[in-house]
This record gives structure tokens, C-alpha cells and sequence, in this order.
């Protein structure tokens, strides 16, 4: 029998309603006020369920296309002081040894930064759009999640976010991802409009997929997965950082093998909040010198990435 999404999607039925006319479903209330969230609220649409394809190619026959991302994050004040003592360490010191780090070992990192943060330690922002990092929005504040976000507010804090690095890096800012990955039915509309090509959310493959917005302009996506990143072991697992190697290692591992048929894409990440803490230091270090043992590696940021996915027409 066909895969059916609808089949399992649970659409809003009493308490959903059409926003604006435009038919999108809004979240169903709850009882309790808490919201239901369907799959089409968070914007996930069928493009995204769309299954394997054929092999695709990278620049040079590369085996792997390998990012390595740091997120810059900082918390608003709804968070707990402790929250936001924990999240500040980045922006003060984490980010230093984070390039410091990424110099020596000659990364080319794509940042994903909070529109907060970039107000708060703009210094921080430039010294990595200057030594040539990518700068990517990453939502206003880190614990400000744009499915929390009145509809009609979405849009300003996508321009606000943008608006802001822009300013402090004097240079456009082609990327988007979600605090949380989370989007609404309304949020690649919105990027796209704000010029932005490409998006980190929806972390559901192992490469890129393109979404078709409207009046045919395409949104790359390019997933950000979860299994090599630092606070998955360090916070929410409480790992040491060498479960974090481990984890790095055994995902290359298997993704290199697979990508002699099928080229693959890995990204590796770490928060200037997390592993930008001298406990975190030595992993990375070593994680890079263990990639850098491998041939037929494209190191390469995520704006090259969707332009060679676009010119190759990739879907
Ligand atoms: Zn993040």
C-alpha cells in the first residue's frame, strides 16, 4: 500500500481554523490551552516526505561534503537566570577558543547565530564573518522558538534577525535555521522573501532536498543532523566529551563507507555555549585531525553546498 503522510498526519478538526484565508491550518487548542501542532502547521509539507534518490555527485567526485557548524546562541529573559548565565559564557569566551580552534586547524566554519547575540557581542560576529566563517541567522533568541511566535509577528522577527547580522557584518546573510529547527507553515515563505537561499531545519536526511515555494523560487534545505553534536552528549545525554568522538567517528565511519556508492553529507557542530568550554576543546581538535584522514573530502561551508545543489538542478 502507498505511503500515505495524510494518513497519519492528525489534522486540526474542531478547533482548527483558517488563518487569513490563505488555508493554513491554524494549531488546534487544547483544553488545557496547550497547542497541537500538525505537521503542516510546522510547515513540513509533502516535498519533505519525498524518498530516496538516485546517487548525486559532488564537486571533484567527493565521497562526503563535510560542514562543521558552531551555534551562537544566547537566551531572552523569560529564561531562568541559570539559563541565562549558561548561554552568556559563549558570546563572552566560548566563541574565542572556538576560533581559535577553526584557525588552527584551517576550518572554514558556517555559524549559526541568534539575532540577540549578535546585538549583545557584535565583535564576536565580526571576528567570524572576517576570518572568512559563514554567518547564518538562527532566530532571535535561542529559547524564543518561532512556533511560540504570534503569526503575525513571524515575519518581523525573521527581518529583525536578518536586519541585525547584516548591520554588524555589513554583508548579506544567505542562510536561515530555527532556534529548535522549528518552522511554521509560514517560514520558508518568509526567508525566501527576506533573501535567503537555503535553510538548516527539518533534520529528516543525510543531504540536501530543495522545497518549491511560491511562484517557483526554490529554498535548498540542508539538513542539520543531531548525532555529532555536542549538547545532545554533553547536556541532555551528561557524556563526557569523548562519547561525543566516539559518536563523531562511528557516524563518519559509516556515512564514508555508504558514500563510495552513494555521496553523502555529515555535518559536525558544536555551541560556543558548550564544547566552547575548555572541556570541549581537545574532541574537536581530534575530531578534525580524524577527518583530515580521509580522502576525497569536500570541506566546505553551506552556501557552496546549495550552489553547486542548485546548478546541478537537484531536487
Ligand atoms: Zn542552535
Amino acid at each position: 500500500m502507498p505511503f500515505s503522510r495524510r494518513a497519519f498526519l492528525k489534522l486540526g478538526t474542531a478547533g482548527a481554523a483558517a488563518v487569513g484565508g490563505s488555508g493554513i491550518t491554524a494549531a488546534q487548542e487544547r483544553p488545557d490551552n496547550k497547542q497541537i501542532f500538525t505537521l503542516e502547521d510546522l510547515g513540513l509539507t509533502d516535498e519533505c516526505f519525498r524518498g530516496r534518490r538516485e546517487p548525486i555527485r559532488w564537486p571533484n567526485g567527493a565521497r562526503v561534503a563535510l560542514t562543521w557548524s558552531v551555534d551562537h546562541e544566547d537566551y531572552n529573559d523569560a529564561a531562568s537566570v541559570a539559563q541565562v548565565h549558561y548561554h552568556t559564557y559563549g558570546g563572552k569566551a566560548g566563541i574565542w577558543r572556538v576560533l581559535e580552534v577553526a584557525a588552527k586547524h584551517n576550518v572554514t566554519l558556517s555559524a549559526f547565530v541568534n539575532g540577540l547575540t549578535t546585538q549583545r557581542y557584535p565583535e564576536g560576529i565580526r571576528a567570524l564573518h572576517e576570518a572568512g566563517h559563514e554567518i547564518i541567522a538562527h532566530g532571535w533568541a535561542n529559547n524564543w522558538q518561532l512556533h511560540m511566535v504570534k503569526p503575525e509577528e513571524e515575519l518581523t522577527v525573521i527581518r529583525r534577525t536578518l536586519d541585525t547580522l547584516r548591520q554588524v557584518i555589513s554583508a548579506p546573510v544567505y542562510g536561515w535555521m530555527g532556534p529548535g529547527w522549528r518552522t511554521t507553515s509560514r517560514t520558508m515563505e518568509y526567508i525566501a522573501q527576506e533573501g535567503c537561499t537555503f535553510s538548516g531545519d527539518y533534520p529528516i536526511d543525510d543531504l540536501p532536498f530543495t522545497l518549491t515555494l511560491k511562484n517557483d523560487r526554490k529554498m535548498v534545505v540542508i539538513p542539520y543532523i543531531r548525532e555529532s553534536n555536542d549538547i545532545r552528549i554533553h547536556q541532555f545525554h551528561r557524556q563526557s566529551p569523548s562519547v561525543w568522538l566516539d559518536c563523531f567517528k562511528d557516524h563518519w565511519d559509516v556515512l564514508y563507507r555508504e558514500a563510495e556508492k552513494f555521496p553523502m553529507m555529515m555535518n559536525a557542530d558544536v555551541h560556543s555555549w558548550a564544547y566552547g568550554r575548555p572541556v570541549g576543546k581537545q574532541v574537536i581538535e581530534d575530531a578534525i585531525r580524524y577527518a583530515r584522514g580521509f580522502s576525497d573530502v569536500w570541506w566546505c561551508t553551506r552556501k557552496e553546498i546549495v550552489d553547486w545543489w542548485l546548478q546541478q538542478n537537484y531536487s
